[in-house]
C-alpha cells in the first residue's frame, strides 16, 4: 500500500489543540485528499475524529469542540487507485493495558507482512491491511515492557521502509523520522508551544517559526506543557536517502524541506534545465501548477525568451492521476488544462513540466498546442526519466504504466509527439537540492534503490543494522 500523507503533532500548555492542528491540516491538504483525521488527549482520556473526505468537510465546529485537550496530533490521507477505505483512514487509535495511543503516518514500509505475521502469531488481530496499524501494534505491544522513547526505538529496529509519524500516547507528542529520513518532518515554535509536521508551510500557517527539520532516525518529544522539547537520537545512519520527488512536486512550494526553500529549489531546476537543453523558442510556458517555478527559472535563465501562461487550469478538477482507466485520464486532461490561442499561435512553444510517469498529460498537451496553431512544441521536464516504481510511498505507476520504464528519450518524444524532449541530469537534481547524490533515494529514476526491497537491487550496503548505541537525548 502507499501511503502519501501528511502528518501533525502539537503541544500547546495552555491553549487547546483542536483549531491549531485543523488549520495545520487545511495547510497539508496537497499531500492528501482522502481522508482527515485528528486525536487529542486532555489529560485523562483520548478523543478522536476521523473520516473520509476532505478536512474542511470532515470536521465542523462541534468535532473541534469535542476534541479536548492541549496536545494532539492530525492527520491527512492520499487518495490511491482502489483503496478508498474508511478502514484506513488515520490517525489510527487503540486503548490498551498501558493507556491511549494514536498514530499518523506518512511513508511506506516494506517489510509490513512479516511484522504484521509475527504480531499475528502472537495474537494481535488486525482491522486492515495497512502499514500504519501494524505499526500501531508493535508499539503497543513494546509499551506494555517500557516508556514511549525505548518502544520506539524497538519498533525502529523491527519495520524497514519510509516513515515520518506523530504519536501521541496519553498526554505525549512524539515524532520520529525513519532512519534514512525519507519522507520530511519538521519542528516548529508556536504560540502557547512546539509543533512537529510534514511541511513548513504549516507551522506558517500557525503564525508559527521554523525551527529545524527532524533528523533522520531522530525522535522529539513535546513536553506535555507546552513548555519545550527534547532530542533522541535513536539511530544513526553514514548516509540520508531523502526523497527529491518532495521537491520535484509533491511539497508547497513555500515549504522548507531539509534546509532548502522548495520554490527556490524549483527554479534552480529550471534554471539548469536551460544549461542543460536549453533550445530557443518564441514563448516558455508552464503546465500549471506543477511546472510553474521550473518554466520561470528556465525562462530567467534564458534571458529574453517570452515567459507565457498559455494554458489555462479549471482548478475544479481533481487530481488527473486518481482517475481509474486511461480513457478518464486523457479525458481529465482536456477538462483541466484548455490554451490561450493568442499566447501560442503561429509560435514556437517550449513547454516546461516536472515530470513525465505515464505520459498522458504530455501527449495531450501536445496536442492540445498544435490544434492551437503552435508551429513548434518543445518539450523539457525539470526531473530525471522515471523509470521504476516507487516503494517509498509516491503513488507512482507501476513499471508496465511508467512510458520511460524501457524505452529511449528519442522514443517517447516520438511518442508524445514533441519536437524535441530532454529530461534534466540527476547531478542537476542534487545540485539544486545542494545535497550529496548518496543521500538521495534515486529509486525512480536509476532503478538503484537505498532498501531491501525483493525483486529489486540496493544502490548501497543495506545489511547494516538499524540500531546503534543507546539513544543520545539532549535539549536543543
Ligand atoms: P503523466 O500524465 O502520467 O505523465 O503524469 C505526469 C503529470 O502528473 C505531471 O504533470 C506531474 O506534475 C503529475 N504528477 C507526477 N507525479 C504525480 C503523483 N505522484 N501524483 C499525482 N500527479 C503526479
Amino acid at each position: 500500500m502507499h501511503e502519501k500523507c501528511g502528518v501533525v503533532g502539537i503541544s500547546l500548555g495552555d491553549r487547546t489543540a483542536a483549531h491549531p492542528l485543523y488549520y495545520a491540516l487545511f495547510a497539508l491538504q496537497h499531500r492528501g485528499q482522502e481522508s482527515a483525521g485528528i486525536v487529542t488527549h486532555d489529560g485523562f482520556q483520548q478523543h478522536d475524529h476521523v473520516d473520509m473526505g476532505l478536512v474542511g468537510d470532515v470536521f465542523d465546529e462541534d468535532d473541534l469542540e469535542s476534541l479536548n485537550g492541549s496536545v494532539g496530533i492530525g492527520h491527512v490521507r492520499y487518495p490511491t487507485a482502489g483503496s478508498v477505505d474508511a478502514c484506513c483512514a488515520q490517525p489510527f487509535s487503540v486503548s490498551f493495558k498501558s493507556g491511549s495511543l494514536g498514530l499518523a503516518h506518512n511513508g511506506n514500509l516494506i517489510n509490513t507482512e512479516s511484522v504484521r505475521d509475527e504480531l499475528a502469531a502472537l495474537g494481535h488481530a488486525f482491522t486492515s491491511d495497512g502499514d500504519t496499524e501494524v505499526i500501531a501494534h508493535d508499539l503497543a505491544r513494546n509499551l506494555l515492557d517500557g516508556g514511549l522513547i525505548q518502544a520506539v526505538r524497538q519498533t525502529m529496529g523491527r519495520i524497514h521502509g519510509s516513515y515520518a509519524l506523530t504519536i501521541i500516547h496519553d498526554d505525549t507528542v512524539v515524532g520520529v523520522r525513519d532512519p534514512e529520513g525519507n519522507r520530511p518532518l519538521c519542528l516548529g515554535k508556536v504560540d502557547g508551544g512546539y509543533v512537529l509536521t510534514s511541511e513548513s508551510a504549516a507551522i506558517d500557517t500557525l503564525d508559527g517559526e521554523l525551527i529545524r527539520d527532524v533528523r533522520p532516525g531522530e525522535l522529539i518529544r513535546l513536553d506535555p506543557d507546552g513548555s519545550g522539547y527534547t532530542s533522541y537520537q535513536l539511530t544513526e545512519r553514514d548516509n540520508s536517502a531523502h526523497c527529491f520527488f518532495e521537491h520535484v512536486y509533491f511539497a508547497r512550494p513555500d515549504s522548507v524541506i531539509d534546509e532548502t526553500l522548495v520554490y527556490e529549489v524549483r527554479r534552480e531546476l529550471g534554471r539548469q534545465l536551460w544549461e542543460e537543453s536549453g533550445v530557443d523558442t518564441d514563448v516558455v510556458m508552464p503546465v500549471p501548477d506543477s511546472g510553474r517555478a521550473f518554466a520561470g527559472g528556465y525562462a530567467e535563465a534564458a534571458d529574453g525568451v517570452e515567459f507565457a501562461e498559455g494554458l489555462m487550469k479549471n482548478r475544479y478538477v481533481g487530481r488527473t492521476f486518481i482517475m481509474p482507466t486511461q480513457d478518464a485520464r486523457e479525458r481529465a486532461v482536456r477538462l483541466k488544462l484548455n490554451p490561450i490561442k493568442s499566447t501560442v499561435e503561429g509560435k514556437t512553444v517550449t513547454l516546461i513540466d516536472d515530470s513525465i510517469v505515464r505520459g498522458t498529460t504530455s501527449t495531450q498537451l501536445v496536442e492540445l498546442l498544435r490544434d492551437a496553431g503552435a508551429s513548434e512544441v518543445h518539450m523539457r521536464i525539470g526531473a530525471p526519466a522515471i523509470i521504476a516504481p516507487c516503494y517509498m510511498g509516491i503513488d507512482m505507476a507501476s513499471r508496465e504504466e511508467l512510458i520511460a520504464a524501457d524505452r529511449s528519450t528519442e522514443s517517447i518524444r516520438d511518442a508524445i509527439g514533441a519536437d524535441s524532449l530532454a529530461y534534466l541530469s540527476i547531478d542537476a537534481v542534487a545540485d539544486a537540492l545542494e545535497t550529496d547524490r548518496d543521500d538521495l533515494c534515486l529509486g525512480c529514476v536509476t532503478g538503484e534503490y537505498p532498501y531491501d526491497i525483493p525483486g529489486e537491487t540496493a544502490d548501497r550496503d543495506v545489511s547494516q543494522p538499524v540500531l546503534g548505541d543507546e539513544p543520545v537525548s539532549h535539549a536543543d
